[in-house]
């Protein structure tokens, strides 16, 4: 059988095991940290760093093709395993997402809306970009963020001295701040052979800065659901994708405002788990395996708690509801913040 190589082995690359795993194929993880949640189903994990070329070419060569459930893959070891095997999804979705200026030239390149945004690499540039995006803002690194770290808020140019030294020099983008009535999600998908699926938009709930719930079906009219899912398939095709994205969206009076793009499975997605046929994890396998797509179709209303820190104490609750799926990553230390599991609950109509 084929074997699947993934880059990454936190929850993400975890889940995308067990899937790899009911399709028929062995996977085999890229992690430099040792007991990490993939590795506990994975085949096989190569532990390394990004920088070590002789692992990356033995992992390269131990596989069939290789995917990833992080974007921030250092350039120099995609160029080393690129010239072994096949990449999905490709370079370019990697070079667009891991710069956030780069990330919204490309969105607003194809017609898609951004907030006002300005590059920022100094305290002066950033007083220049207040006066012209206004306050309230958000400044952010352009690179490495995640579950908002690396983000500053601006209630005024009072803030910006503040705002840049948490910065600490790195190169940064400040953003205006969207007024948005709420957050949504697309995760779709496109195969080998151009087909592109979407999943039913998720609404998203973040409380400090960290993804709490997603409910489907998200509160979206039926002309913004048409447009979630049509801008999603243009960004898909426009980099020749394969395998799953999330889309982030502001929900706004004048319209979807496109906040970031991620090139691979997606925490907003895990839904999908209980509510579809084929699931976010399932379908991503397919697509890098260039098999056919499930078809995204919903059949249950679903709520997706994030289990953070510790939340992991109400699991026995939890797991005392029949239609609640729980589904843990097997880290062993709890520490505030840390996405340690999540369930579904799954509303039967
Ligand atoms: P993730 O874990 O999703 O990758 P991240 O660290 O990349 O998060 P963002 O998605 O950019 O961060 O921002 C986190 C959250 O902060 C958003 O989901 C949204 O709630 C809020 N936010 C970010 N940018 C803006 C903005 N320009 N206007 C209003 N709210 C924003
Ligand atoms: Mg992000
Ligand atoms: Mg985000």
């Amino acid at each position: 059988g084929s074997v699947i190589g993934i880059l990454g082995g936190g929850q993400l690359g975890r889940m995308l095991s067990v899937a790899a795993a009911r399709l028929g194929f062995k996977t085999a993880i890229f992690e430099p940290g040792g007991d990490c949640p993939a590795s506990h189903v994975a085949n096989f994990h190569l532990q390394a760093g990004y920088d070590d070329t002789a692992a990356l070419t033995r992992f390269a060569e131990s596989v069939d093709v290789i995917t990833y459930e992080f974007e921030n893959i250092p350039t120099s070891a995609l160029d080393v395993l690129e010239k072994l095997r096949p990449i999905h999804p490709g370079r370019e979705a990697l070079r667009v997402s891991q710069d956030r200026i780069i990330e919204k030239d490309f969105l607003t390149g194809l017609g898609l809306t951004t907030a006002p945004y300005r590059a920022v690499n100094s305290e002066d540039d950033l007083r220049a970009a207040l006066d012209e995006i206004g306050a309230p803002a958000i400044l952010k690194t352009c690179r490495f963020g995640y579950d908002g770290k690396g983000q500053a808020r601006l209630s005024s140019a009072e803030d910006a001295t503040q705002a840049w030294a948490d910065m600490q020099g790195a190169p940064s983008v400040l953003e205006g701040f969207v007024e948005f009535s709420h957050e949504v999600s697309v995760i779709a998908a496109r195969g080998a052979n151009g087909e592109v699926a979407c999943f039913d938009p998720g609404e998203n709930v973040h409380r400090e800065g960290i993804l709490r719930t997603t409910t489907v079906p998200a509160r979206l009219s039926a002309s913004q659901r048409t447009d979630a899912v049509l801008l999603a398939g243009r960004i898909l095709n426009a980099l020749d994708y394969v395998g799953v994205i999330g889309v982030e969206l502001f929900v706004t009076p004048q319209g979807l405002i496109v906040n970031e793009i991620a090139p691979r499975v997606h925490n907003s997605g895990h839904w999908t788990q209980q509510g579809c046929a084929v699931d976010q994890f399932e379908q991503h396998i397919r697509a890098v395996a260039g098999w056919p797509l499930g078809d995204g179709g919903r059949y249950a209303d679903v709520v997706m708690e994030n289990l953070i820190g510790d939340d992991m104490d109400r699991i026995p609750g939890l797991a005392r509801n029949a239609n609640v799926a729980i589904h843990l990553y097997g880290k062993a230390d709890v520490k505030p913040g840390r996405k340690m599991g999540h369930v579904n609950r799954v509303i039967l109509s």
